[in-house]
């Protein structure tokens, strides 16, 4: 369970509204019951539920189980899609250590806004089913343009079909590293000569097949694990 409190052995910590629901009512867990909770900045501890309400949720913290360590900046830029597979996405590049999500809105890109909150508590779900300690963190949509233009130099892995770039094999060292997926209409000519003017750009083909922005997310981040992930 993941919780943003200060978690420490011997404190009482609260539970966020949906979070009771979900181990009161969905999990049918009751009072003595043990969990664990967790967020990166403390690590993972043992716990009983002190007290369990549709509405609020109370713990008792015993022994840490997981210290906190570190992890390699992983981010995920993404032309916003429709809310199921943003959803997925999301889920997903939890799964796969993304460390933030940064959708954006591109000049194909049909739907202009997220749910940050929404696709927050996804993540969050997802990282408690993975077992992550860290939550990715998500963010609100926005211009691509004005991502790149404040960008701070990390290497920006962009994918594009095979006849825009070569496949990836390698990456210029250090961290952090990010992926850049377009929207299902592709980018526009425009926005990719932009973008390979950009000395931070590197443009990456992921397999000869046209893939959904979904898999090409999905399968980018894979491959970047792959290459620098621990
Ligand atoms: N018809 C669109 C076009 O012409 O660009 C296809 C866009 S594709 C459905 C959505 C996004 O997924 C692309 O903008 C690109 O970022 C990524 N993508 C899809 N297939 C890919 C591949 N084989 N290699 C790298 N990126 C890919």
């Amino acid at each position: 369970l993941y919780l943003d409190a200060p978690l420490a052995e011997g404190n009482e910590v609260d539970a966020a509204p949906g979070q009771a629901h979900h181990i009161g009512t969905v999990l049918r867990r009751s009072p003595g019951d043990a969990v664990r909770v967790f967020n990166a900045r403390d690590g993972e501890f043992e716990a009983r539920i002190e007290a369990i309400r549709k509405d609020r949720g109370r713990f008792a913290l015993g022994p840490r189980c997981r210290a906190p360590g570190e992890e390699p900046e992983v981010r995920l830029l993404l032309a916003v899609l429709k809310r199921d597979p943003m959803d997925w996405v999301v889920e997903k590049a939890t799964e796969l250590g993304a460390t933030l999500i940064q959708p954006v809105v591109t000049r194909r890109t049909i739907a202009e806004r997220t749910k940050a909150e929404r696709l927050g508590a996804v993540a969050r779900g997802a990282a408690e089913q993975c077992e992550r300690l860290s939550v990715p963190d998500v963010r609100d949509a926005l211009p691509l343009h004005r991502v790149l233009d404040s960008w701070d130099g990390a290497p920006l892995v962009v994918a594009m079909e095979r006849s825009l770039a070569q496949p990836l094999r390698a990456l210029p060292a250090g961290r952090p590293i990010a992926l850049l997926v377009g929207p299902e209409g592709g980018f526009e000519a425009a926005e990719l000569d932009d973008l390979r003017r950009r000395p931070f750009v590197v443009p990456a083909a992921l397999g000869p097949r046209i893939l959904r922005a979904e898999t090409a997310a999905v399968a980018g981040l894979a491959a970047l694990q792959a290459i620098v992930g621990d």
